[in-house]
């Protein structure tokens, strides 16, 4: 963990972030927020040396500098620090646009009271009015300014949301396989290390299935291309279908396919690589309107259960072999890797 501030410190922190964001040129974003709670927080001194330098020379942060300091000083930031910061801001702005709007209430409530003492006085010595007059005008102006400034903090507290739930987005999609909704191969090594460093080993997984589409670029050079998407698609629908719970199916490349079973024995795995290998053979893809072609696909696939200690990428390799057993046999088939 890098930042191991407490909750009030690091509220501190970002208010105090806060105002030195507020006077330079970039607009208030993440990376602002990451250059400038480093830079109060004050645990490196390479960032404060390079924007300490920058200030005295007079220069305001533009986006280009603040992308720069953040490049260069902070990119190493992880995501759950870069949640931790958004939080806190959150909170930060919560708590200043509830005191802004307490503000308004009593600068409100302080010139409705002059102006009914105005009102009474009025009668009696109609030549203090006019000081008071202006005394409630600048009252008036100050809860007008308040409330502005109310307003500013929730929109900023919308806009960090929404930034919020781009970033959340930008995140899966980049985990995901676009032509099939599937995770995509950079989800699944991330899955299958999580899988492998919870993993002990024991009698039942985890196990790897290893498929391919037999023949594929054939059916690409029969078919066409988009053709073939929809078999990748349908192979993708199988996986769908076939695989759930804690188990995970991803697109592992071109025409490739993984599943992970983090607690299935080999035998298990091999019927539902059964299962996957017999869907398969049955599917009917649509050419055009009235033709359909007929149900000759086939899959070959390969299944590798975990040795204890084993690095994932052998591990991979071992489900891969055994799927290019199923090639060499004749394919249409399920291999067990050797333990
Ligand atoms: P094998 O039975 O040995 O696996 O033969 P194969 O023809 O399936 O294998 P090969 O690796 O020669 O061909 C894979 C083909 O998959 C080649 C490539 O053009 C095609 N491919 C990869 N990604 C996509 C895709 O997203 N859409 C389509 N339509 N084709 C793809
Ligand atoms: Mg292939
Ligand atoms: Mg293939």
């Amino acid at each position: 963990m890098k930042y191991h501030d407490s909750v009030e410190k690091s509220a501190e922190h970002l208010g105090h972030a806060l105002l030195l964001m507020a006077k330079q040129a970039a607009a208030m974003h993440p990376v602002s927020f990451a250059v400038w709670y480093e830079y109060v927080a004050g645990g490196n001194p390479a960032l404060n040396a390079a924007i300490d330098k920058l200030l005295q020379n007079g220069a305001v942060l533009d986006e280009k500098l603040t992308y720069d300091l953040y490049d260069k000083h902070v990119a190493e930031i992880n995501e759950q620090v870069a949640q931790q910061f958004s939080d806190g801001f959150q909170r930060v702005l919560a708590e200043m646009s509830s005191s802004a709007a307490q503000a308004g209430d009593q600068a409100g409530q302080y010139g409705n009271a002059l102006e009914e003492w105005c009102t009474k006085q009025s009668s009696s010595n109609p030549g203090a009015n006019h000081n008071v007059n202006s005394i409630l005008g600048l009252t008036r102006n100050m809860q007008g300014s308040i409330v502005s400034l109310k307003g500013r903090l929730d929109e900023s507290r919308n806009e960090i949301e929404n930034l919020r739930e781009l970033v959340g987005k930008a995140r899966e999609d980049a985990l995901t396989d676009g032509l099939t909704g599937l995770t995509n191969r950079r989800g699944f090594d991330v899955e299958l290390a999580a899988c492998l460093s919870a993993a002990d080993s024991g009698l039942c997984g985890p196990t790897l299935l290893m498929a391919d589409i037999d023949h594929f670029k054939q059916v690409n050079d029969t078919y066409g291309h988009v053709f073939g998407d929809k078999v990748i698609q349908a192979v993708a629908q199988i996986m769908k279908n076939n695989v759930k719970g804690e188990n995970r199916s991803a697109r592992y490349g071109g025409e490739e396919f993984v599943v992970l079973l983090p607690n299935t024995s080999t035998v298990d795995a091999c019927q539902l690589a059964e299962m996957i290998r017999t869907d398969f053979e049955r599917v009917r893809i649509r050419h055009s309107l009235d033709n359909w072609v007929p149900a000759n696909f086939s899959v070959s696939l390969g299944v590798a259960s975990y040795k204890a200690g084993e690095l994932a990428a052998d591990f991979v390799a071992r489900a891969d072999v055994a799927l290019y057993a199923s090639k060499k046999e004749g394919r249409n088939r399920v291999t067990v890797a050797k333990g």
